[in-house]
């Protein structure tokens, strides 16, 4: 196929990289200057979806998303596809399927979960939204990128499953970094304890996957100083969502307003802006109960 690829950060860089490794003919775009093996770039985004049969986005937010597609889909052909990738609000992801439309294109809207690690290794899962015309256009790049697409429904629908998905993930990185602060305080080896809970009640991606101590488990951006790997910001901007999303739907979800108020006070008032996610721990380990 044909791809136009907007949006090569962290994650789209390696799956338009495995689009082309599969034999797609990828056309990229990004604001910054960036090289993607197998990917030539663009000058603009327009000129990358010129011409595509299917065009990726992979960007920070729903804003974006909605600048972006302004100036896209007006280059796009008709009966082309647009695959947002990116995780946005639920009404940004609908208002660009109503934009998709009304100019005979197709739309789906397919957040990702499983990280970079999962974009580089093209076993992501895409959460998708839009008809099942959409879908099954998606499909194959889906099975390149990632070893699971589950359609949930119509536009949005992808968008929703995945602010669910991340309001989990916030709290339980949250949970597990505060229990390895109480381990060490407890005298506790850290190792052990990645030992007894990633094969006990307490396992989670966050611990086995993931894990927020250096040194233990598989590798992860705790080893690397905690670079990002996720951003702190990005893990708030969807608790933000689904607080967002919980609001309008009058949805009670006090954990997930915990996460957020945590992750607020670590990304704005503390030193999490630019750190990955799972930096709460050495911020939990300089802290006591009462300071
Ligand atoms: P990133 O910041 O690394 O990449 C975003 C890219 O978009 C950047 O390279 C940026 O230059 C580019 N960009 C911004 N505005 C643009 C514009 N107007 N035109 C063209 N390019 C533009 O972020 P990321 O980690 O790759 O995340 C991308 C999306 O995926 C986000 O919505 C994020 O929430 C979601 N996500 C990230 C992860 C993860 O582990 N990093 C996991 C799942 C989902």
């Amino acid at each position: 196929m044909k791809i136009g690829f907007i949006g090569l950060g962290n994650m789209g860089g390696p799956m338009a990289a495995n689009l082309a490794k599969a034999g797609h003919q990828v056309t990229g775009f990004d604001m910054a200057e960036v090289e993607i093996d197998g990917v030539s770039m663009a000058a603009s985004a327009a000129e990358a979806a010129t011409g595509a049969d299917v065009v990726i986005t992979m960007l920070p937010n729903g804003q974006i998303l909605r600048a972006v597609a302004d100036q896209i889909i007006p280059a796009m052909t008709a009966g082309a596809t647009l695959v947002d990738c990116s995780t946005v609000d639920v009404d940004s992801a609908r208002a660009v399927a109503e934009q998709t439309a009304s100019s005979d294109l197709l739309f789906v809207d397919a957040p990702v979960s499983g990280g970079i690690g999962g974009a580089a290794g093209g076993t992501l899962t895409f959460m998708a939204g839009g008809s099942d015309d959409a879908f099954a256009t998606a499909s194959p790049l889906f099975d390149v990128m990632g070893q699971k697409a589950v359609h949930c429904g119509a536009a949005g629908a992808g968008q929703s499953a995945k602010i669910c998905n991340n309001m989990i993930l916030g709290v339980t990185m949250a949970a597990t970094c505060e229990a390895f602060a109480l381990a060490d305080k407890l005298g506790l080896d850290r190792q052990k304890m990645f030992d007894v809970v990633s094969t006990s009640s307490g396992y989670s991606w966050t611990m086995n996957a993931y894990c927020p101590a250096p040194g233990v488990g598989p590798q992860s951006p705790a080893d690397n100083d905690y670079k990002p790997g996720f951003a702190a910001e990005l893990m708030l901007k969807d608790l933000r969502l689904s607080q967002q999303a919980a609001e309008s739907a009058d949805a009670d979800t006090p954990m997930g307003e915990l996460a957020q108020a945590l992750y607020a006070q670590f990304v704005e008032n503390e030193n999490g802006l630019g750190m990955d996610f799972s930096a709460l721990l050495p911020r939990f380990e300089k802290r006591g109960r009462r300071s």
